[in-house]
């Protein structure tokens, strides 16, 4: 008897504990600066989850050394429910170039599932006399060891793609680290840095506004929006086997109740739907992901396989961090 009653109490606490929350805010820890594409996705998820979670979500930037300080807060958090981290391909390229990472990617975080993949683009400062592809090879060329590339740290998309760029033309560059690239992106318009290689959701805009010069895009296809349809792949400009797409993910801590994690991707399923949401990121050259990609197994499993694919890349450019 006593028993059941012992069972009965915990279910009953159990769904209680679910019918209330979201009680309190919960809060989206993104691990780049604030206005980057990162944390454009977030914001913009966030007022997309406000309904179908039935509670408001709020967004705490904590850039630095490339993402890992954010997903490390996150790691280390109460598994209740209410700390969320919305990371990109950094939370599988981090393993590789961190010895000392502060977490374990894949047994400290209760997957929810992926959000959207993103292409990228090479962007230079606006007075950089390369005016297309074929010129900034010449530049390059002409000024090898005196060239600063932008990145928002060790295991940042950005830094992926320019280590990708050096290895490919065999190319050293100067990196300047950022905690995001929305300050990067401040210092490339200003001219204080030379390149950068940046998701099209940060780079869209300032491309059609003539705030920046534009080279190519890292997928092996062209894209469709009308700003970026214009810019020739890496792959057709000479590098055979450049192909860069980055992609989000939202993760919990590990211990957050089952109870808890199936409304947070029951919700994230229906954000991920919202036109106004699917309209923006499309704007920008991201794409959605399809609902089956909307799934904890399936997204863990995917970012086991990217850990796999960028671990032998990584660890070839011979790239670390403590
Ligand atoms: N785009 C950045 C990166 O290089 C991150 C950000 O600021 O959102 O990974």
């Amino acid at each position: 008897m006593k028993r059941i009653l012992l069972v009965a109490a915990a279910a009953f606490t159990l769904t209680s504990a679910l019918a209330e929350y979201p009680d309190k805010p919960v809060t989206i820890v993104v691990p780049f600066s604030a206005g980057g594409p990162t944390d454009k996705v977030a914001r913009d998820l966030a007022e997309a989850l406000r309904k179908p979670l039935g509670g408001t979500l709020v967004i705490e930037n904590v850039g630095g050394a490339g993402g890992t300080l954010g997903a490390a807060k996150v790691a280390k958090a109460a598994p209740d429910g209410y700390t969320l981290l919305l990371h990109h391909i950094g939370m599988a390229t981090s393993p590789s170039l961190y010895r000392n990472l502060q977490y374990k990617t894949l047994d400290d975080f209760e997957y929810l599932g992926m959000i959207n993949e993103v292409p990228m683009t090479l962007i230079g400062k606006p007075t950089l006399p390369a005016n297309n592809y074929a010129e900034l090879m010449k530049w390059i060329d002409a000024n090898k060891g005196k060239i600063n590339l932008a990145n928002a740290g060790l295991g940042a998309a950005s830094h992926l793609c320019g280590l990708l760029f050096q290895s490919a033309l065999k190319v050293e560059m100067t990196t300047v680290p950022y905690k995001g690239t929305a300050p990067a992106m401040t210092d490339l318009i200003g001219g204080q840095v030379d390149l950068m290689c940046d998701q099209t959701t940060n780079t869209s805009t300032q491309i059609e506004g003539g705030k920046v010069k534009a080279y190519a895009v890292t997928t092996p296809k062209r894209l469709t929006t009308p700003v970026l349809a214009k810019l020739p792949t890496l792959q057709e400009s000479g590098m055979k086997d450049f192909n860069v797409s980055i992609w989000h993910g939202l993760y919990a801590p590990k211990g957050t109740p089952k109870a808890v994690i199936d409304k947070l991707n029951a919700a994230l399923k229906v954000a991920l739907k919202d036109a106004e949401f699917v309209k923006r990121e499309e704007a920008l050259g991201a794409v959605i992901v399809s609902d089956g990609r909307v799934n904890p197994a399936e997204h863990k499993k995917w970012v086991e396989s990217e850990i796999a694919k960028w671990s032998p890349v990584i660890k070839a450019a011979g790239q670390y961090a403590d």
